[in-house]
């Protein structure tokens, strides 16, 4: 009797182990997968988020900055996708425009996924998809699936209330991983306050007449055809 409960237990842990394995490789191969992307002629040169808030350098959010300067004078727009990595529209909108785009006048900045970390993760408890793929004449792309707030691998721990800089309003303890609730940001902040804030910092320098940030309806949260106003 004593003898059967112990191969119980040894066969309980090599059971839960096994599963360990195979979804410790699912979450590997999900962080770890790298988006092709393959500009316009129009590109002239890629930045990194971390040219404008050095402590990115490295990080899941040193994000590529797109940069297509026509070479004309005129406006200056940014274009970023992937605030939310759960809202797929986002990035995919951005890389059709990265991808597409003819600049006539002025200068464009894109960036395909603003907060790339949480592109590095989907909603915890929700069987979200781990990639979705889109259908072209030269096969299936395979993009990332992720969630609305930064990876807690690379921000952690929350804080019992965010408070946020510098308005100090005070919101729920995700919402410091949350990048639509972080701007303008701040150099000495955590992972998600210091993406908005080489943002901040990119939209200052490069005199940015026209900042686009891209959402839509995530799942079970119907927002369609909908102004959201302050
Ligand atoms: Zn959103």
């Amino acid at each position: 009797m004593k003898n059967n409960l112990k191969i119980i237990k040894i066969l309980s842990l090599v059971i839960a182990l096994v599963f360990a394995a195979i979804a410790g490789r699912d979450f590997y191969e999900h962080r770890h997968f790298m988006e092709p992307v393959v500009p316009s002629p129009s590109l002239t040169e890629v930045k990194k988020l971390s040219d404008y808030e050095p402590s990115l350098k490295g990080t899941a959010n040193d994000s590529n900055v797109y940069v297509f300067d026509s070479g004309v004078p005129g406006g200056t727009a940014f274009l970023f996708g992937g605030t939310h990595a759960e809202e797929p529209a986002t990035n995919l909108t951005a890389a059709l425009v990265a991808e597409n785009v003819k600049v006539e006048q002025g200068r464009l900045f894109v960036i395909l996924r603003a907060n790339r970390s949480a592109s590095t993760c989907t909603r915890m408890g929700e069987a979200y998809p781990a990639f979705y793929h889109v259908k072209t004449s030269w096969g299936d792309k395979r993009f990332r699936m992720g969630d609305r707030c930064t990876n807690p691998l690379d921000s952690w721990p929350d804080p019992e209330v965010y408070l946020h800089y510098p308005s100090r309003q005070m919101l729920a303890y995700m919402d410091i991983r949350n990048l639509n609730r972080t701007w303008p940001g701040r150099p000495n902040g955590a992972i998600t306050e210091r993406t908005t804030w080489a943002m901040t910092q990119l939209i200052r320098r490069e005199k940015v007449d026209m900042a686009v940030d891209l959402h839509e309806a995530e799942l079970e949260y119907p927002v369609e055809n909908t102004i959201v106003t302050h």
